[in-house]
């Protein structure tokens, strides 16, 4: 697999399921994470995400047009669901690769300690059906469980990883280094004064240099 479409479910005025999260928002933030990695891995990666359709029929037609659009080896959508289950977890639709939905859907689950739903051949979802490469739609987790939502919250990074890495059939290299920072903050100490107006003179200066507010604390 050298080259991918990737969406995200439904659109910006189109919503999805909506339970501990929102559909949409959570589809899209996995795309753009998934895309990131994905080019990271060397893959031609195209992201699309529909903010102009109005009815649900139009979406779809807007998606399957974006996906088709381009030269890619596969198309993947990204959705989460929705349902009356009290476990929830990760499934995987496709249309005829079977194989690889199984592993993407054995991934998050593995990643998340969901449970591993598994691949379910579908030829009727519009996407599968209209997309004229091998597709697969992923159904991250369940929105209205909130044991699923939590491990989702709690494991996107490894989520968005792992799709990555299963769709590319590589590791990324150098893990750590490549994980965006997001969730992470450095302190920075710029040393300690003798005074209370030398101090301020520094802070000042550092201030208006750099136009940022630092913090000063008594020793
Ligand atoms: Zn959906």
């Amino acid at each position: 697999m050298k080259s991918v479409v990737i969406s995200s479910g439904h659109g910006k005025y189109v919503s999805g399921a909506r339970g501990y999260i929102d559909e949409v928002t959570e589809a899209r933030n996995v795309v753009v994470r998934v895309a990131t990695y994905l080019k990271q891995l060397d893959v031609e990666t195209y992201e699309f995400h529909d903010n102009t359709s109005k009815s649900q029929n139009e979406n779809l037609k807007t998606i399957v047009k974006y996906h088709n659009s381009k030269q890619r080896d596969l198309d993947v959508s990204v959705h989460f669901n929705s349902g009356n289950t009290e476990e929830g977890g990760v499934e995987v639709y496709y249309y005829d690769d079977s194989s690889l939905a199984a592993k993407v859907s054995k991934a998050i689950g593995d990643a998340t300690g969901m449970k591993n739903r598994g691949a379910k051949q579908n030829k009727e979802l519009y996407v599968l059906k209209n997309t004229s490469k091998p597709a697969i739609l992923i159904e991250v987790c369940f929105v209205n469980v909130k044991s699923n939502t939590d491990a989702y919250g709690k494991h996107f990074d490894a989520v968005c990883k792992t799709i990555a890495e299963t769709l590319a059939n590589k590791k990324l290299a150098n893990s750590s280094a490549n994980q965006p920072t997001n969730n992470k903050r450095y302190r920075l100490y710029t040393g300690t004064f003798a005074t209370e107006a030398s101090a301020k003179a520094f802070k000042e200066k550092v201030e208006k240099t750099f136009d940022v507010t630092l913090q000063m604390r008594e020793e």
